[in-house]
């Protein structure tokens, strides 16, 4: 695994290493969460180790098997998803992969990776089901979806389902800024309209105010956090403590102005 891989997705592909290794493994998974990118790297990741031929459990990038995945050519690789100008995965696109799952496999087995698999329709994931149900020959299935709760039932209770974890992005250097001096205000007790100018980034947007908020806070939790290992800031816990409830209530969906200026009045300094 490469770059947008956590330590946590880090350690999941270490896992899915072992599962190939040993050989036992079940012949559906589910990749969820973190984000897209990195659910569509542990996917490839994880379907090249399957078919490599040199079955180490992760990709050797020099069989013919890792050769031809690289090049796209590899024909026991069946990559699918959302088909082009449409909003949804429907029955006819899983009955193609039916179809080609039907013919004999080049190598040992097909590894068929669904991206974007909770753009399924309910129809599609109970045709789905079947193969999921009786797998031809050793196919293995990959779904990649942003949500676990968007595939039914059925279908999840026929995959492995591993949760993966957001890649760290860079933070927006306003945001950055604005998280860094509510935080040194903070520290200092300082009052409430002061901390409220470092919000006004946030307050005066008139689009994408919740999305965000929520980036802000996640940001203004890392700074708290950060102070409170680095500086043994009694603040920098209490702030990130703060953050994380006034995210939660964001997403609960409680006004953003309302919920940040509870946070501010909430965050009194313990010295
Ligand atoms: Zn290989």
């Amino acid at each position: 695994m490469s770059s947008a891989g956590t330590e946590h997705n880090r350690m999941i592909a270490e896992q899915l290493s072992g599962l190939i290794s040993s050989g036992r493994f079940v012949h559906a998974f589910l990749f969820c969460g973190g984000d897209r990118s990195a659910r569509e790297e542990i996917g490839a990741w994880f379907a090249k180790a399957l078919l490599c031929e040199e079955k180490s459990g992760r990709p050797c990038g020099r069989c013919r098997s890792c050769r031809s995945f690289d090049s796209g050519n590899n024909a026991d690789f069946i990559g699918t998803g959302l088909p082009e100008g449409r909003a949804s995965i429907g029955v006819d696109s899983i009955a193609e992969l039916q179809k080609k799952l039907s013919f004999k496999p080049v190598g040992g087995k097909y590894v068929a990776v669904i991206s974007d698999a909770e753009l399924m329709t309910a129809a599609a994931q109970n045709k789905l089901l079947k193969t999921l149900e009786e797998p031809s020959g050793e196919a293995v299935i990959i779904l990649l979806a942003e949500r676990r709760d968007a595939m039914l039932d059925t279908v999840l209770s026929r995959c492995s389902v591993y949760v993966l974890e957001e890649a760290e992005k860079d933070a927006d250097p306003a945001l950055l800024e604005a998280a860094e001096r509510l935080h040194s205000l903070f520290e200092s007790d300082a009052p409430y309209y002061r901390k409220k100018e470092c919000l006004s980034l946030i307050l005066e947007s008139k689009e994408g105010t919740k999305e965000l908020a929520l980036n802000f806070l996640d940001i203004f939790e890392d700074v708290s956090a950060d102070a409170a290992v680095t500086k043994a800031s009694a603040a920098g816990m209490t702030a990130a403590e703060l953050a994380e409830t006034a995210r939660r209530q964001i997403k609960q969906g409680h006004s953003v102005p309302y919920t940040l200026k509870q946070m501010c009045l909430g965050m009194k300094a313990r010295r």
